[in-house]
């Protein structure tokens, strides 16, 4: 089970979802949304994690 990087909901890798290649490190999404959030500015999402967890707003 991975895990939303932007919104942190939980997504199920064994059916198809968005996901994308960053620096050598695949990041999942539940929505294509998602995705396009994290590639506009992905720094600000990893820092987030490497932190704390990611409150929903
Ligand atoms: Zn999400």
């Amino acid at each position: 089970m991975e895990r939303c990087i932007v919104c942190g909901m939980d997504v199920k890798i064994s059916k198809p979802v968005e996901s994308t290649i960053y620096k050598n490190k695949t990041y999942y999404f539940c929505t294509t949304l998602c995705m396009v959030l994290f590639l506009q500015v992905p720094e600000k999402y990893i820092d987030l994690t490497k932190t704390k967890n990611i409150k929903t707003k």
